[in-house]
């Protein structure tokens, strides 16, 4: 059985993840203690090992800007797996919702408080992200999604025009020859330096024009919260 993972939250336009800002809610404190403390903590088999399953490749930033360093691990209770820092949102950020199944089962576990419950074992365990993306597809916020789009195709904006001006910059700076840019469609002129136009050029250079994409989610997320 693949581990259930949850608590991935969206870093691209173009990932399917949710906002934690989508999944806010009320809870009563004890209950909020309770799903935090699960998350930090979650129970273990008698004899087994902490669960750190997966060392993720670098640390994971909170989507609300508050600066944290939120872990660069992930947990497991050997159904589910998260991220390490998922308890932050719980604690500091009023994260509540999250799929059913696994709510249910950190209440069976705090019912039955010292009794271990059954975990599938595994050496190197298969992950299942389509349980939550499936889960979260239905507690997206249609109006955060108008605004990812505007804001994609603002920083896509941006980034053009970054390639435009670069491009121009490259032809000063390198002149042109009389020889056609070999990008192909393109109607531009060589620079003396490269077979390409100034602003081909700017385009091969890649991804210099605009802060990335992941800075750019960041900051709008952390603008909500302020
Ligand atoms: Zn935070
Ligand atoms: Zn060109």
């Amino acid at each position: 059985m693949p581990l259930k993972l949850l608590g991935y939250w969206k870093a691209k336009f173009s990932d399917s993840y949710p906002c934690p800002q989508e999944l806010e809610g009320e809870l009563a404190e004890s209950v909020r203690e309770g799903l935090a403390s699960y998350l930090e903590n979650p129970p273990l088999l008698a004899g087994t090992a902490r669960p750190v399953i997966r060392q993720s490749i670098g640390v994971s930033w909170c989507r609300y800007g508050c600066g944290v360093a939120n872990g660069s691990t992930e947990l497991s209770d050997g159904v589910w797996i998260w991220p390490q820092g998922l308890a932050h949102y719980v604690r500091e950020h009023r994260l509540a919702r999250l799929p059913e199944a696994f709510l249910e089962r950190v209440a069976a576990h705090q019912l039955r408080q010292g009794v271990d419950l059954p975990v599938s074992k595994g050496e190197a365990p298969e992950i299942d992200e389509s349980i939550w993306l499936a889960w979260a597809q239905k507690h997206r916020s249609a109006e955060l999604e108008e605004r990812f789009e505007a804001l994609q195709a603002h920083c896509q904006r941006l980034a053009a025009e970054a390639v435009l001006a670069e491009g121009m910059e490259a032809s000063l700076m390198h002149g042109t020859s009389n020889e056609p840019c070999c990008s192909e469609g393109c109607t531009g002129k060589a620079l003396r330096v490269d077979a390409r136009c100034g602003h081909c050029f700017a385009l091969g250079q890649g991804g210099q024009f605009a802060r990335a994409e992941i800075e750019e989610i960041a900051a709008f997320l952390a603008s909500l919260s302020r």
